[in-house]
């Protein structure tokens, strides 16, 4: 009864209670509840809730002991949550007969976050809300425990009186819309702590019915703001982008917009073909942004964005719904949030990544159409937002804005590539307490260490200040010095190569000091097409690649697709461990005259240019075999191409002894090894703690590789090679090579010239002999 009374607390509910026989013993008592109607009722109608057995019987008897002049109800519905969902839906005027419907739904909340099937959760006359006077508008649900009984009862109080039929819908999960007058309805939402909801409203006080609820969602509906993770520190940021930063916070405040579906159809279509066409245009820009600055994976996002833009089917959906007199807006959030959704069901992460994309093209087009700015401009200080979308990070100026820190996001998400190549320093994951923090606070961040301070002490600014200079001083030194050879202290040559994955990235690994190309990831040729890409085409991007290098070595790994990377051309079998399956080499050998093509195109670049080929994904010694034999098979007979292969799995690195008369070069693939050795798949957030490739575990492996390796060179290609707490133990291991991702080439080279191989070596034997990758980390510092 507390219970319900607190839902309501600004109402005089009248809630009574019959049960036990006395003050103690169970039962239900006829005359009991008789009186406790007559005392409930204040003529507006009574609706009784009891459990089980003789209780119901009871109130029957009740009913006919009391001839009332007024309706009394008995309902079927759950007594602690009936009465709850009852109490709230009568302080907000609903006649009996709805307040009835309310509590007998009541368990639908519950029923939905158990699993139990309840039907789809929205309500059928949701749809037929019209869309032409719909005032809509997205907002986030902040409370530590979602929509939960409580706010929603606020939510519900705030539409009493209000002539205005509101409508809400998960955009977190796509469940809904349901209407926000009832508080079953919304506990069948599953609202959660971060969920975007979006709010529909129609009706003459639609607009100041819409304007309440994005006020109470912003003061959390009146619950206080969850206790953050420790004294001026959020909850587990992660690094996610490098450099130091310390400013003031500006949040970046989420899109409202309002559909505006006013014309018929056509209009609708027309107004949605065109704000397809501006963002199509902005897309474009940004392409040719981000490929004319160099930041080509980043290019690559917004390539892939314009395919979505372009979907057949999302569009042919979206007039479909028009035509059924659905507005532009509405109907493209719609099909486009839909679309995500069923991303996001996919069990493989890259594809559930992709629903992110989906949303950004979708929110892009969305506010075109509702002429709002879905960019945001640049500010100095620290940007804290929610999550950001690739477009919003791309359109920020590198330069002016100093850092940003997300509620949300990933590290491996392309708006943190995309910072990542514009040197914004991120932290991502840090919570959702950082979007209470108050526009103007000082916040310290470290994009590296993944520390962050809100509101600093003087000592504190100090000290990040301090870092921040020596950070770009050394920054500055290492970039002078990139051309110059990394020799050891004691005269060690270690050759630093890039990783690249097209002939643009191969120019600015040069100019960044590449002493060679270590790692050509070709997946770039044959990815986001219809067809796989000519002999003569394949050897035109090799040819220039191997031009950018200038005679130095170059190293073309082949095709490394399958599973997790699909080739629409290439139909697979689905799997259910796509890592596990039929990748790399094992898919290329599966598809010979694929295979073929690219050897006879590296082959005929070869020819002329220092070009080695190197498989990746190897396993078997048989595999290396059969790919040596198709390049036999296509290179010209006078022809010798070192053939390498990549060590990415325990088991070949634990045999590569095995290997040395079939490879002329090992590429250690830490990323990959890492996967494998530890049992956590790259990209999969919730392990990602677990796979640091400085676990000891992976370090053995390595060590093996170059024990076994005796005379054949051994590099490193995976994102370990670019971690400067690694290069020492890498080297110590015998590692003589390594190949990174361009911007990281300076610095690398620097902290070899820092080091000397008899201290690498001893700290290299030690590091195998630490417990965990923390230690061997502590060992390091
Ligand atoms: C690796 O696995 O470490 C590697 C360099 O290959 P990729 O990241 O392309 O799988
Ligand atoms: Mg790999």
């Amino acid at each position: 009864m507390d219970l319900a009374r607190e839902m309501v607390p600004d109402r005089a509910l009248r809630v009574e209670v019959a049960a036990g026989l006395d003050e103690e013993t169970f039962g239900t008592d006829a005359v009991a509840v008789a009186s406790a109607i007559a005392d409930a009722d204040s003529g507006d109608g009574v609706l009784v809730l009891m459990d089980l057995g003789s209780a119901v019987l009871s109130a029957e008897l009740a009913l006919e002991l009391l001839d009332s002049p007024h309706e009394v109800r008995l309902c079927s519905g759950p007594v602690v949550e009936g009465l709850v969902a009852a109490a709230v839906s009568a302080a907000g005027g609903a006649a009996l007969a709805e307040v009835a419907d309310e509590a007998v739904n009541a368990l639908s909340g519950k029923q939905s976050q158990l699993g139990d099937v309840i039907g789809s959760g929205s309500d059928a006359a949701s749809a037929e809300a019209p869309e032409s006077e719909a005032v809509r508008a997205t907002f986030r649900v902040d409370n530590e425990h979602g929509l939960h009984a409580r706010p929603a009862a606020r939510l519900v109080a705030e539409l009493r009186g209000r002539d205005t039929d509101v409508r809400l819908r998960n955009l977190s999960t796509e469940a809904g819309p349901v209407s926000a007058r009832s508080l079953s309805r919304l506990a069948a939402l599953g609202v959660l702590a971060g969920h975007q909801v979006e709010v529909t409203a129609t009706g003459p006080d639609a607009r100041e019915a819409v304007d309440a609820i994005l006020a109470l969602a912003g003061q959390r509906f009146g619950e206080p703001a969850p206790e953050s993770g420790g004294a001026g520190r959020p909850r587990e940021p992660r690094p996610a982008s490098g450099g130091i930063a310390i400013g003031p916070v500006w949040q970046a405040r989420a899109v409202e917009f309002a559909p505006g579906a006013s014309g018929s159809p056509e209009d609708e279509r027309r107004t949605l073909d065109s704000a397809i066409r501006a963002v199509h245009n902005d897309i474009r820009a940004a392409v040719a942004r981000e490929r004319g600055n160099g930041r080509l994976s980043a290019a690559e996002i917004f390539e892939a964005h314009l395919v979505m833009l372009e979907d057949e089917e999302l569009v042919g959906e979206a007039r479909r719904r028009m035509d059924r007199g659905t507005g532009a807006a509405a109907a493209w959030a719609e099909v486009l949030g839909e679309a995500a959704a069923e991303m996001e069901r996919l069990p493989d992460d890259y594809q559930r990544a992709r629903a992110a994309d989906l949303r950004a093209v979708r929110d892009q087009v969305v506010a075109a159409i509702s002429g709002s700015d879905a960019g945001i401009d640049s500010r100095p200080g620290i940007l804290v937002a929610a999550d950001l979308t690739p477009a919003q990070v791309s359109g920020l100026d590198g330069s002016v804005v100093g850092g940003i820190v997300l509620a949300e996001g990933s590290p491996t998400s392309h708006a943190s590539i995309i910072a990542r190549a514009k040197g914004i320093p991120v932290l991502v994951g840090a919570g959702a307490d950082v979007l209470r923090i108050p526009e103007g606070t000082t916040v310290a961040l470290d994009g590296d260490s993944g520390q962050v301070v809100i509101d600093p002490d003087p000592s504190v600014v100090a000290e990040f200040s301090a870092r921040a200079t020596e950070m770009s001083e050394r920054r500055r030194g290492a970039e002078q010095a990139a051309q110059q050879p990394a020799v050891t202290r004691d005269g060690v040559a270690i050759e630093v190569g890039a990783n690249i994955g097209s002939v643009a990235e191969a120019v600015d690994a040069r100019r960044r000091g590449a002493d060679f190309a270590g790692l050509v990831r070709t997946e770039f040729l044959f990815l986001h097409r219809e067809k796989p890409p000519s002999v003569d085409e394949q050897e035109q991007v090799y040819r220039e690649t191997a031009q950018a290098f200038d005679g130095r070595r170059v190293v073309l790994r082949t095709l490394d697709v399958g599973g997790d990377k699909p080739l629409p051309y290439l139909p697979q079998p689905p799997e259910a461990n796509p890592f596990l399956g039929l990748r790399g080499i094992r898919l290329t050998l599966a598809h010979p005259d694929l295979f073929r093509d690219q050897l006879r195109a590296l082959a005929r670049v070869a020819a002329d240019h220092p070009v080695r080929v190197m498989f990746p994904m190897v396993t078997d010694i048989d595999e290396v075999r059969a790919a040596r034999q198709l390049l036999e098979e296509v290179a010209p007979q006078d022809l010798r191409i070192d053939v390498g292969i990549m060590v990415e799995t325990p088991a070949t690195a634990a045999k590569a002894a095995a290997f040395t008369d079939d490879a002329d070069f090992f590429s250690i693939g830490t990323n990959d090894l890492t996967q494998y050795a530890l049992a956590a798949e790259r990209g999969n957030n919730v392990v990602a703690s677990l796979a640091d490739a400085l676990d000891p575990g992976v370090l053995h492996l390595i060590d093996q590789v170059c024990r076994g390796a005796g005379t054949t060179p051994v590099a490193v290609c995976g994102e370990l090679a670019a971690d400067p707490a690694a290069i020492p133990i890498l080297l110590g291991l015998g590692v003589r090579e390594l190949s990174v991702t361009p911007p990281a080439i300076p610095e690398i080279k620097a902290r070899t010239r820092t080091l000397d191989l008899a201290t690498c070596r001893s700290l290299a034997t030690e590091a195998l002999r630490c417990p965990s990758a923390a230690a061997v980390r502590a060992l390091v510092r």
